[in-house]
């Protein structure tokens, strides 16, 4: 049985996200979308609500898991008995950052592989800052993540 786990931030899940889980969980028997806690990051949602938006936006994906971890991606990967992780590229500007990353866990991990997935074009600029920054103004988001989030998102502004 092949594990994967997709790790990020997630802050929050954007269509773009979910496009990647739909598209490696076809390529894992068990995807685990990963949600990491990076104390450093300042970030809109708890890594709880990060974990449920997830949960609700994935729930009618049957191999597909959520989680939460903190500490290093592959040292999680391996507790998890994961063979690969998946990342998503957008476009140049990530190559160099997540080219640099998998380097850097290759050699922490060396039987772990990572995964990375195109984009696909109609997300290739969406990020979860773009979200927040557009919802921040006021911006319609419906385009750029589901309902149920859309929701959580307009719900914090008003905080
Ligand atoms: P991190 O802080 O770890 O980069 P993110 O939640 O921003 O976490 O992203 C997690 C992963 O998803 C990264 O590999 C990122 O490149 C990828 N990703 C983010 N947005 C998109 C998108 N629109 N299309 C494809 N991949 C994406």
């Amino acid at each position: 049985m092949t594990t994967a786990i997709y790790p990020g931030s997630f802050d929050p899940v954007t269509n773009g996200h979910l496009d990647i889980i739909r598209r490696a969980a076809k390529i894992a028997d068990v995807l685990i979308v990963a949600v990491s806690q990076n104390p450093d990051k300042v970030s809109m949602f708890t890594v709880k609500e990060r974990v449920a938006m997830l949960r609700e936006t994935t729930k009618d994906i049957p191999n597909v898991r959520v989680d939460a971890f903190s500490g290093l991606t592959v040292d999680y990967a391996r507790k998890q008995q994961a063979s690969f992780m998946v990342r998503g590229l957008r476009a140049v500007t990530d190559f160099d950052y997540e080219l640099q990353l998998s380097q850097t866990n290759k050699v922490l991990a060396p039987e772990i592989e990572t995964v990375f997935l195109a984009t696909d074009l109609q997300h290739a600029y969406l990020s979860s800052s773009v979200v927040k920054q557009a919802a921040q103004f006021g911006g319609d988001i419906s385009g750029f993540v589901p309902e149920y989030v859309k929701k959580k998102v307009l719900d914090k502004m008003k905080k």
